[in-house]
């Protein structure tokens, strides 16, 4: 069979442990045999990004940035014992943290659905995408605790020095707590636009909400920039593929989303998203199953699995034990990539084989062969067979080639 060719490089970012091994296998049985891959590689395993004093991360969103498309492994975000396993000479920032500052972009995270694993939320019959807008709000904030009675003001001070504003905030009788909070119009612009962008990408309607009713300059002004921003720039092109956009207050938002069948995208701010993210994925069933692409405002794609490097899997590998780990949602980074470039580079055999590679693997779990993670959370009706990572790939494999 002659293999799909590609034009531009995919902007490969391998990673750590037992991802790093997934990594290596999805490649060999289920990519290289079907497609003449092209990629730009960088290893951001962690000792490389030690050796290279983390400039191989910078380079890998810069990368991402000249070609457009990038897929990423999971990788180890160092901590005290990290450093100590690794004998780092530093505690590396974390590189989704890295690439997301460089590409300016927004995560979206959507679950991968088969039929015999079913959501908690009975009603959810699609996938619901989660954007949160990862900027700012109470994880830049400035606290304190009051100490007892006196006086708390909000103050501005222009550039030149002069005061604009200043407010009381609460004349306190007795100790308490304070808060100070920022965004900027720069960041929820960025976050706006990358929302709406992926709306079009995936033709899927786009929420969002806020408590604009009792913050009616702070929440306000996500509503109106992403109101703007959707009136001047994308309606035309929502209404074209008869998708909306559609604002609410996020406690509506929350009650309809539960009701809902799914198959939209949700923006949420830095907090809301945060919370309701693992809400989300926790109700669709398993973290091993979710998916995560970073979208930038100007349509740069950086796909990978929401989980991380599964740890307690690799010490068990590194001991020669068999482990069962889930490479489904590292699959579709691979298949999301690809299906980006090839309709970026206009080769719909590489769309194709995405998204043939996608029904195969689904298939091979509702057909009940599949990792043991998914064993205990499957209904259907075949007996669930819980197999090892490599047999599962070449079971998809198997399917792929029939
Ligand atoms: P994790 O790697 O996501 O794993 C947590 C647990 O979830 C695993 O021990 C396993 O449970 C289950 N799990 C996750 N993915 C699975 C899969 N594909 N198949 C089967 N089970 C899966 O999170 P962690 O252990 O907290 O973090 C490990 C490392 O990953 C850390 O160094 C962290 O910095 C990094 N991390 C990276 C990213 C990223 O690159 N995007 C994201 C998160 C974490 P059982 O052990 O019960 O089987
Ligand atoms: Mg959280």
């Amino acid at each position: 069979m002659e293999k799909i060719q590609m034009t531009t490089p995919l902007v490969e970012m391998d990673g750590d442990e037992m991802t790093r091994v997934l990594w290596q296998q999805i490649k060999e049985e289920l990519l290289l045999p079907f497609i003449d891959l092209k990629t730009e590689y960088y290893d951001l395993g962690l000792p490389y990004r030690e050796q290279t004093g983390d400039q191989v991360t910078i380079d890998s969103a810069e990368a991402t940035k000249k070609y457009g498309v990038a897929v990423k492994c999971a990788t180890i975000t160092p901590n005290a014992q990290r450093v100590e396993e690794y004998k780092l000479s530093q505690m590396w920032k974390s590189p989704n943290g890295t690439i997301r500052a460089i590409l300016d972009g927004t995560v979206f995270r959507a679950p991968i659905m088969v039929k015999g694993i079913s959501p908690v939320v009975k009603t959810w019959k699609r996938p619901i995408t989660i954007a949160r807008h990862a900027y700012g709000d109470v994880y830049k904030s400035t606290e304190y605790r009051v100490p007892g009675p006196g006086k708390a003001e909000l103050v501005f001070t222009d550039e030149r020095g002069t005061e604009q504003f200043r407010q009381t905030v609460y004349d306190f009788e007795c100790g308490g707590v304070l808060q100070g909070q920022y965004n900027k119009d720069s960041s929820i612009c960025s976050f706006a636009r990358s929302c709406f962008q992926y709306a079009i990408d995936t033709k899927q309607d786009l929420w969002f909400a806020t408590k604009d009713t009792i913050s009616k300059k702070y929440d306000h002004t996500f509503k109106d920039l992403f109101q703007e921003i959707f009136d001047a720039e994308y309606k035309e092109k929502f209404d074209a593929l008869g998708i909306e956009y559609f604002y609410t207050l996020i406690d509506d938002a929350v009650a309809r989303v539960v009701r809902s069948q799914g198959g939209f995208i949700w923006a949420c701010k830095n907090y809301d998203g945060d919370v309701m993210s693992d809400m989300v994925s926790t109700a669709f069933g398993s973290l091993a199953m979710m998916t995560s692409v970073l979208v930038s405002p100007d349509g740069k794609y950086e796909y990978e699995a929401a989980h991380g490097t599964v740890t307690r899997h690799y010490y068990k590998y590194l001991k020669g034990e068999e482990t069962s780990t889930n490479p489904v949602a590292t699959l579709f980074a691979w298949t999301g990539a690809l299906r980006k470039r090839g309709e970026l580079d206009g080769i719909p055999a590489l769309a194709d084989f995405a998204d043939r590679l996608e029904a195969a693997t689904i298939a091979t779990i509702e057909s009940g062969t599949m990792t043991k993670d998914l064993v205990g959370l499957w209904e259907g009706e075949t007996p669930a067979h819980g197999v090892n990572s490599l047999d599962f790939l070449k079971a998809i494999r198997a399917r792929l080639e029939a």
